[in-house]
């Protein structure tokens, strides 16, 4: 499989994508980012790309993939590159069709003196974990990735080391973001401000994958539309329970919430 970064000579034209996870169902906060993205697209030129991140096979279901293209369809927010139907995105669309290209960037990350380490320790230890490095001192032990006991994480600050590969085998997602979005050929970035420390890793890791173009990507953070306690949707109760009702009222709120983001 080609290397994680584009052919040196490729025309580089901005675009930025919708990068929406089939989880669940999507929710207002989901459809309003969706048409912040689609109105900065509009406004500045850049084409647009749809990417699914489909990873968590354990979550993903076809009916959360249908309803990202209706909700699409159904808001007016078009895309350039990107699948149309299920169908297409498990053809070739799909993260489980890059596999391939997430080890390949881990396994050069680790190759290089980024400063990666394997880490045994568990979700508990690590729960209330401050101070250097990790629980388990696990730095140094020199410890094998191995897929159902240990993980790959980056010395970042104290108490946060982010994990780069999964325990259960997978890629994480900062190592799949960076490295989808490279793929693409994404050079524009749009996402809510709760991603601004997502951001600042994902721009240093990318610099230890060779190839990887996402630290010269531009990235726009917006704030994020919240529920009646502040706190984000996504966390909300049952926020993605059930599709988001598709009234002419709430393409009318989207709407509205989406100018009030685009003012500032
Ligand atoms: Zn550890």
């Amino acid at each position: 499989m080609a290397r994680v970064g584009r052919a040196i000579g490729a025309v580089v034209a901005p675009l930025t994508r919708f990068a929406p996870t089939p989880s669940g169902y999507l929710h207002l906060g989901n459809a309003v980012h969706l048409s912040v993205v689609s109105a900065l697209a509009e406004q500045s030129g850049w084409q647009v790309a749809l990417r699914v991140d489909d990873l968590d096979v354990d979550r993903v279901r076809p009916e959360y993939v249908d309803d990202i293209f209706q909700l699409l369809t159904w808001l007016g927010l078009s895309f350039d590159v990107g699948p149309t139907s299920v169908g297409e995105l498990t053809r070739v669309w799909s993260q489980q069709q890059r596999i391939e290209l997430y080890e390949q960037a881990r396994d050069e990350v680790m190759a290089s003196a980024a400063p990666v380490y394997v880490c045994a320790c568990s979700r508990q230890q690590w729960q209330h974990h401050v101070g250097v490095g990790c629980p388990g001192k696990c730095d140094g032990l020199d410890l094998g990735l191995v897929a159902g006991s240990t993980s790959l994480r980056f010395r970042w600050a104290d108490g946060v080391d982010p994990v780069v590969w999964r325990r259960d085998g997978r890629p994480a997602y900062h190592l799949a973001s960076v490295v989808d979005d490279t793929w693409l050929g994404v050079t524009h970035v749009v996402r809510g401000d709760d991603l601004l420390q997502a951001t600042q890793f994902q721009r240093v890791l990318a610099t230890w994958i060779p190839g990887c173009t996402f630290a010269g990507a531009q990235v726009t953070h917006h704030r994020l539309v919240l529920d009646e306690h502040a706190q984000k949707l996504s966390k909300s109760a049952g926020s993605q329970a059930v599709p988001l009702d598709r009234s002419d009222a709430m393409r009318e709120r989207i709407r509205e919430l989406t100018r009030e983001l685009l003012a500032g």
